[in-house]
């Protein structure tokens, strides 16, 4: 078979490192019985590895052209593959206690981690290779420049962990960036329970719209002077100051009083 072209537009860059892929796997530990999907398998770089611990293993690939070779290499009743767009793949159907893996398409991984946190209570964990800096907003403290909306909404559905830095020697081609691989462990639901996840999720995206001004301003319309008083939260701080937890109390309050997404108090 003629080698595969890398392309771009889909965020092709070939783990060829076997270090780097028996790192992630042993990370995994995968178990033959586990229930196991695997976004963009690609040239099967971390499939064949995982299949030769599991039983059996879902994959879901955009590209006709490496699914024909995956066809080709694995058998149906091991490998089941899924063509199309992970972006809007349904992985509840997949069943509970799935376990997401990935080396993710860098293009799209900051909407594919909503989209997959959109299902986190169906599984089990989940472990990505992405670009380090994303890495590191996932995983960032309140108080500094990394910490933003994606790090407010994932921490709230998972506890996270980085586990491995990798150059971009490990891949084909190369990547401009350092990647890292990321350990994502669904919270369970009563740790930090939003009354509505949608509305938690419009705040946050308000706050942060404007992360230099303070929340006084940037939430002028879901909250009164009364409010701030009443959570015990300084409307003087600004976004990246406060807690995953202080959203949820503030996003608790607003729909204890009513306020449903998308809808402001006049
Ligand atoms: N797992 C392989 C490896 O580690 O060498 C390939 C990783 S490569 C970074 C990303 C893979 O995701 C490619 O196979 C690409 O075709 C696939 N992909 C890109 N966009 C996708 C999408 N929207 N849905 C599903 N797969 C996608």
């Amino acid at each position: 078979m003629k080698e595969h072209a890398p392309r771009k537009r889909f965020g092709q860059n070939f783990l060829v490192s076997p270090g780097v892929v028996a790192k992630i796997v042993d990370a995994v530990r995968p178990q033959a019985d586990d229930r196991v999907v695997e976004i963009g398998p690609g040239l099967g770089a971390l499939t064949e590895p995982l299949l030769a611990r599991l039983r059996h293993l879902h994959v879901v690939e955009i590209d006709r052209d490496l699914i024909a070779r995956l066809r080709e290499r694995f058998s149906p009743e091991r490998l089941t593959i899924h063509q199309g767009d992970a972006l809007q793949f349904d992985f509840a159907a997949l069943g509970r206690g799935l376990r997401v893996v990935g080396n993710l398409p860098y293009n799209i991984s900051t909407p594919l981690l909503f989209h997959l946190a959109a299902c986190a209570g169906g599984v089990r964990d989940m472990h990505f290779m992405l670009q380090r800096e994303v890495v590191e907003r996932m995983v960032a403290a309140p108080g500094g420049p990394e910490y933003g909306r994606l790090s407010v909404m994932l921490q709230y559905r998972f506890e996270m962990e980085r586990l491995l830095l990798v150059p971009p020697g490990a891949f084909n081609p190369a990547p401009r960036v350092e990647s890292a691989v990321v350990r994502m462990l669904p919270r369970p639901p009563a740790v930090l329970a939003a009354s509505d996840g949608t509305l938690l999720g419009d705040v946050v995206k308000s706050a942060f719209a404007q992360r230099r001004k303070m929340l006084r301003n940037t939430l002028r319309e879901r909250l009164s002077e009364e409010d701030w008083a009443a959570l015990g939260i300084a409307p003087t701080r600004r976004a990246e100051e406060l807690a995953v937890g202080d959203y949820v109390r503030i996003a608790n309050r607003l729909a204890e009083a009513g306020i449903s997404s998308s809808s402001s108090r006049s």
